[in-house]
């Protein structure tokens, strides 16, 4: 046994970026109103920016990704209707079941690889227009896709997709709380991606390296609903543009640095994949998230994290044999190395 090490290497999410020196400057000279009055000046120049960026009308500052999700379920439903959705979709897992708690929707569960499903899937899971059924309404898409290993929806498969919800009267809704890890994955502006949606979320929080907020857009009508909703579930803040500003600044400096965590992400899967008794599907590193395989022959997720933790390492186990590690402005080169060479020492 040795001494514990302090913390080198924190890759249990890209959540837990701190907002940098700079992006606290841009906080601290935020010019503030009353968002609830209307007048919140950093907010409005926020949203008015991802509007345009991603082509809407309109778009909502919210606090986090799930009530983004969520205010956009709600604004596109009744209670009755039926989502539909991939079942290790984010608005299922982690969202605390506000589906069904807050808009009273069922969800119809399409399946395929790492969270990516064709058309054809959908077209099983519609509802007969009887009034035995719920009522199919809303397509969700989650890109990139979280418990999908961070994987990015090619483009024709997003078209073909959100074509064929259409054909079938659906409105399609995109939780992009990762659409910046997406777009500079494929190439694709944000704008091009949200081009096939009602509705798109995306977070500040994760890894463009903002304390807090997300932001809904979408068309007219549909966002004065998203507006009064959000009023509603207690997210109309008052001098948020301190918030707005951290935004802002994540916007204008943390999207591009994306393609590093991209790379550190690929390096760090292959160094893994070359352990024993580890493994990770390669292709499926396409972003910022390594889920991998620890082999029964070795320890538990549970005793790897020890491991790791004594040596200043953080990962999260995810399952009863599956790790996570994400890349995030918080991990440099420096981490990276330290994390594989840690790895690569652990007794297998
Ligand atoms: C993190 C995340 C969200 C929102 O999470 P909050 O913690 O509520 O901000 C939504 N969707 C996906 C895919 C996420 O990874």
């Amino acid at each position: 046994m040795h001494e514990m090490q302090p913390l080198r290497a924190d890759l249990r999410s890209d959540t837990i970026t701190m907002p940098t020196k700079a992006m606290r400057e841009a906080m601290m000279n935020a010019e503030l109103g009353d968002d609830v009055l209307g007048d919140e000046p950093t907010v409005q120049a926020l949203q008015a920016r991802v509007a345009e960026m991603l082509g809407k009308d309109a778009a909502c500052f919210v606090p986090s990704g799930t009530m983004a999700n969520q205010l956009a379920i709600r604004a596109q439903t009744e209670p009755g209707d039926e989502i539909l959705c991939h079942p290790d979709s984010h608005i299922y897992h982690y969202e605390s079941g506000a589906p069904a708690a807050l808009a009273g929707c069922s969800m119809a569960f399409l399946s395929g690889d790492r969270g990516i499903f064709d058309a054809d899937s959908i077209d099983v899971h519609i509802r007969p227009d009887d009034h035995h059924f719920p009522n199919s309404k809303l397509l969700v898409i989650e890109n990139t896709h979280n418990r999908g290993g961070g994987v990015a929806w090619p483009m024709e498969q997003l078209e073909s997709v959100t074509r064929r919800a259409r054909s079938h009267g659906l409105r399609c809704h995109l939780d992009g709380a990762r659409l910046w890890n997406a777009a500079v994955a494929t190439g694709d502006a944000p704008g091009t991606i949200a081009a096939h949606f009602d509705t798109i979320s995306v977070c500040f929080s994760k890894g463009l390296g903002a304390p807090a907020g997300s932001v809904v857009a979408g068309d007219a009508a549909t966002m004065a609903r998203v507006h009064r909703f959000r009023k509603m579930y207690g997210g109309a803040m008052r001098q948020s543009g301190l918030l707005a500003a951290a935004c802002i600044h994540a916007l204008d400096h943390h999207v591009d640095r994306l393609a590093d965590d991209h790379e550190r992400a690929s390096r760090l899967a292959e160094a893994i994949n070359e352990c024993p008794g580890f493994s990770v599907e390669l292709d499926a590193v396409q972003t910022n998230i390594v889920y991998f395989d620890v082999d029964p022959t070795r320890s538990s997720p549970l005793e790897l994290m020890a491991s790791l933790d004594r040596e200043g390492v953080r990962m999260l186990d995810i399952g009863p044999r599956t790790m996570r590690a994400v890349t995030s402005l918080a991990v440099d080169d420096e981490a990276i190395e330290h994390v594989i060479q840690v790895l690569q020492s652990l007794p297998s």
